[in-house]
């Protein structure tokens, strides 16, 4: 768990990106901001293969610039002539583009990572480890993601508000990661997002064996969000909190 925090991170904090390790092989799910910190501190980000961007908001890819830079002028990078597969959403391109063009700087992220903008119906393999789209509903295009091998699965839903396609695809998987960003349903307008009661309850509907929470301001009462949980899920739940590692 590199970050956890919301749109905006907390003190210390960073923003979604989630290491996943299996068999020797290291794959970043999502590179908000302050990311790219996290990880160094956790690896050298030159052991990570693959990076997998859920959705094209702030919190879940801003650190690829940073990372970018990293890759393309990095001692460390040049040694190790480091360039991790992006797999990005389809009109990702585009949205770097116009990010890093604003310094005339078009090409930054697709230089420095294999970039694909990957369809959410395809399965990509790495070495033994699977990974799986579904698209979630959210503000803008979203897709929760699911990483298993033969023995372990581990569904992460995103950014979404409540709804029935991620209970379907995180059936009976052994891990479920969900947002629980709002407090209260009528927090913040219209609904983007998830309540810690309501990820208890798309992890019972999905008969999910393990639940962690994230995307949570460290300003909300963690207490009162697991016990809302708990509520509605008899299963195992956490609170997610940076350098947390789960084994499945
Ligand atoms: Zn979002
Ligand atoms: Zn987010």
């Amino acid at each position: 768990m590199l970050g956890k925090s919301p749109a905006w991170q907390d003190a210390g904090g960073a923003c979604s990106g989630y290491l996943v390790e299996a068999g020797g092989r290291c794959l970043l799910l999502d590179c908000g901001n302050g990311v790219f910190g996290k990880l160094r501190a956790a690896r050298s980000f030159t052991d990570v293969c693959a990076v997998v961007i859920s959705h094209l908001h702030a919190d879940h890819f801003f650190d690829l610039v940073p990372y970018a830079y990293a890759l393309a002028y990095s001692h460390q990078a040049r040694a190790t002539r480091a360039r991790p597969i992006l797999y990005a959403p389809p009109g990702a391109r585009e949205t770097f583009r116009r990010i890093t063009g604003a310094w005339d700087a078009e090409e930054l992220v697709e230089q420095s990572f294999e970039l694909h903008e990957y369809d959410p119906d395809d399965e990509l393999a790495l070495d033994s480890l699977r990974v799986r789209f579904h698209e979630v509903p959210h503000f803008i295009r979203t897709h929760a993601v699911q990483v298993r091998d033969d023995s372990a699965s581990f569904t992460y839903g995103a950014d979404c508000r409540p709804n029935d396609a991620i209970v379907a695809f995180a059936r009976e998987t052994d891990l479920l990661m969900l947002e629980a960003t709002l407090e209260q349903p009528d927090e913040g307008g219209a609904r983007g997002h998830l309540t810690p009661a309501e990820a208890g309850e798309h992890a019972r509907r999905a008969g999910a064996r393990r639940l962690v929470l994230t995307h949570m301001s460290a300003d909300h009462d963690a207490a009162h969000a697991r016990a809302e949980a708990e509520r509605a899920f008899e299963g195992p739940v956490e609170l997610a909190h940076d350098g947390a590692v789960y084994e499945l």
